[in-house]
């Protein structure tokens, strides 16, 4: 493995090893933290977004970089997981500027939701508030639709009626 070690101006070779020594304890984990690597490409982008992020972040709470990474990953496993139950049901078909197309496994049809006027519709149910609606806010890629769209959406709740233990049906 190459290592690559960038001299500090003005120090001495004892000064130099005993810098970077104190620069590479920094870098391990404390008891009961692990470390991982990314690539620098990786590390920038999430570190760019954390600091354009940061007030935002403080007031939830949040204050460190390891902190946020952590956040986000709880996030996304959660939404990774809600996808999952809901996988079996519903699928993604295509997605587009106003519209979501989901294919119903359980009904056996093809469903399109639309966005309009800064709310979800399906075209199925005449319907602000049905499963499909449900499954596409679980959608990583609807929260792109309306972040480039400089949406806020405040998620609906749904009627009890229609959600059986987590899963919608
Ligand atoms: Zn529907």
């Amino acid at each position: 493995m190459a290592c690559f070690i960038p001299l500090v101006e003005g120090a001495n070779l004892l000064q130099q090893v005993l810098y970077h020594r104190d620069t590479l304890n920094d870098k391990m984990p404390r008891a009961g933290f692990k470390s991982i690597t990314v690539s620098d490409y990786v590390y920038n982008r999430f570190f760019g977004t954390y600091e354009r992020t940061r007030r935002d972040l403080e007031l939830k709470g949040i204050t460190s970089f390891s902190g946020y990474l952590t956040s986000m990953m709880e996030e996304i496993m959660t939404k990774y997981e809600t996808f999952s139950r809901h996988a079996p049901f519903m699928e993604k078909i295509d997605v587009d500027q106003n519209r979501i197309t989901v294919k119903d496994n359980k009904r056996k049809r093809i469903v399109e939701v639309f966005l309009k006027d800064d709310k979800l519709r399906c075209s199925l149910d005449e319907s602000i508030d049905c499963a499909h609606i449900g499954f596409v806010y679980s959608l990583p890629e609807f929260y792109n639709i309306i972040a480039a769209k400089g949406i806020r959406i405040s998620r609906p709740s749904f009627k009890q009626s229609k959600i059986k233990g987590n899963a919608f049906i």
